[in-house]
C-alpha cells in the first residue's frame, strides 16, 4: 500500500503538492472509482487514472546477460538451483526470453514484455544465433556441409545454418566451431553435434541477432539500449 500522492508523483507526471490537488479535485480514480480523500492508500496493482489517462503502467525493460554457466533460466527452482534471476535485482517481474540450458553460458535477454519475448522466440522470426560449441569429436568436410544443409534429428530436419571451424585439434580429437543458426528447438545446438555421435563440451552463444555481450563478465546485466530492442524485432 502507497499513498495515492506519493504514487502519482513517482510517475513523474507532476508534483507531489500538484498531485494532491488534482485528487482534492476529482481527477484521479483508482481501480474506476474517484478518490478525493488524500490520505488514501492504493494497493500495489492498482490502476490509477489522472483525467482519464492511466498513469501507472508497467514500464517495459529489456536486460541482457551474459549467463553464467550453472544456472537456470526459470524464474525458480524447486531443488534450490541458482538462476539466472539471482544475478538481477529489478521492481519489474522480468522472465528471459527464450533458454539456455543449465550448462550454456553467453547472450540471455530478459524483460517484462510478454509479445516482444513471442515474437523473438516465434519459429517465424528467424533471428540468428550464433553458438561457440566444442566438443570431443573431429567433423569431416562433409559432416560439416550436412550440418549447414540440415540434419534430421527427431523433431524435423534443421533449417540452413551457417558452420565456421575455428579450431581442430587432431591430437586431442577435439573441435570448435562457430555455428550459426535460425531455430531455437529445445537442446538444438547438442542435438545436432550429438548426431554425429559426438558430445558437446562447452556451448556459449556469442550472438542473438546482433547483440552481443561485449565486455559483460559472467552473471552481468546492462539495460538494452531502444534501438537494440528495435533491431531483434
Ligand atoms: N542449443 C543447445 O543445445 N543448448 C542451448 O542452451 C542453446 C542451444
Amino acid at each position: 500500500m502507497e499513498r495515492l500522492q506519493k504514487i502519482i508523483a513517482a510517475s513523474g507526471i507532476t508534483s507531489r503538492r500538484k498531485a494532491e490537488e488534482l485528487i482534492v479535485q476529482g481527477r484521479v480514480k483508482v481501480d474506476g472509482q474517484v478518490i478525493t480523500q488524500l490520505g488514501y492508500q492504493a494497493r500495489k496493482g492498482a490502476t490509477i487514472e489522472v483525467d482519464g489517462k492511466q498513469i501507472n503502467k508497467e514500464n517495459k525493460v529489456y536486460y541482457v546477460m551474459n549467463k553464467p554457466k550453472n544456472t537456470l533460466c526459470t524464474l525458480h527452482d524447486e531443488h534450490g538451483r541458482p538462476t539466472v534471476l539471482d544475478y538481477i535485482r529489478v521492481e519489474q517481474r522480468i522472465f528471459t526470453v527464450g533458454r539456455l540450458d543449465f550448462d550454456t553460458t553467453g547472450v540471455l535477454v530478459l524483460t517484462n514484455d510478454g509479445e516482444f519475448a513471442n515474437e523473438i522466440i516465434h519459429p517465424r522470426s528467424h533471428l540468428e544465433k550464433t553458438y561457440e560449441v566444442s566438443f570431443n569429436g573431429i567433423l569431416t568436410g562433409e559432416q560439416l556441409k550436412q550440418l549447414e544443409r540440415g540434419i534430421e534429428l527427431e523433431d524435423g530436419m534443421t533449417l540452413p545454418a551457417k558452420v565456421a571451424v575455428i579450431n581442430k585439434n587432431i591430437e586431442k580429437g577435439s573441435m570448435l566451431l562457430e555455428l550459426t543458426i535460425q531455430e531455437g528447438r529445445n537442446r538444438q545446438v547438442k542435438r545436432m553435434i550429438e548426431y554425429f555421435g559426438f558430445e558437446v563440451k562447452r556451448l556459449n552463444r556469442k550472438r542473438l541477432g546482433n547483440l552481443m555481450v561485449n565486455d559483460l563478465k559472467p552473471g552481468q546485466v546492462r539495460l538494452l539500449k531502444p534501438f537494440e530492442v528495435k533491431q531483434l524485432r
